[in-house]
């Protein structure tokens, strides 16, 4: 059996902030604000996962009210789901995402951020695809005022 999910998320660009994207920090003059690192992809990643199960999101189970999650490395979100992911029986057969960000360009970045990304989510880089566009000058992310990533994973249950 599968099932999908899809999530997203969107970050607001600011000076002085880091940039991490996957779980890798990007050389870039504005960085993501957020409550956790503000890693825009990994949440979209978690979100899609919790998708799939059926089990929330990533603010039902990580509220941002909570000053635990303050500054929280967000592969903590992402092993969480996978767990809830491998306890209900299932494994990712792939994903597919795309990150929206006008500067840096991406390129470079991301067979480090798949390698990443493999290892949490315990499938092969082959299944785990990441792709970047940017925002062609328009809308916030156009602009330099946000990140953006969408995902979409699919999950398979174990036999
Ligand atoms: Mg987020």
């Amino acid at each position: 059996m599968f099932r999908i999910g899809y999530g997203n998320d969107i970050h607001r660009l600011e000076a002085g902030r880091p940039l991490i994207l996957g779980g890798v920090e990007i050389e870039s003059d504005l960085g993501a604000v957020g409550h956790s690192d503000a890693d825009a992809l990994t949440h979209a990643i978690t979100d899609a996962i919790l998708g799939a199960l059926a089990l929330g999101d990533i603010g039902s189970h990580f509220p941002n009210t909570d000053e635990r999650w303050a500054n929280a490395e967000s592969f903590v979100f992402l092993r969480f789901a996978v767990g809830l992911m491998k306890q209900h029986g299932y494994s990712i057969a792939n994903v597919d995402s795309t990150i929206e960000l006008e500067q840096p360009k991406l390129r470079s970045y991301i067979e480090e951020i798949r390698s990443g990304l493999e290892k949490v989510l315990e499938a092969d880089a082959a299944m785990i695809s990441v792709k970047a566009k940017t925002g062609e000058g328009v809308d916030a992310v156009g602009v330099r005022q946000a990140v953006r990533a969408t995902a979409v994973v699919l999950i398979q249950k174990d036999k």
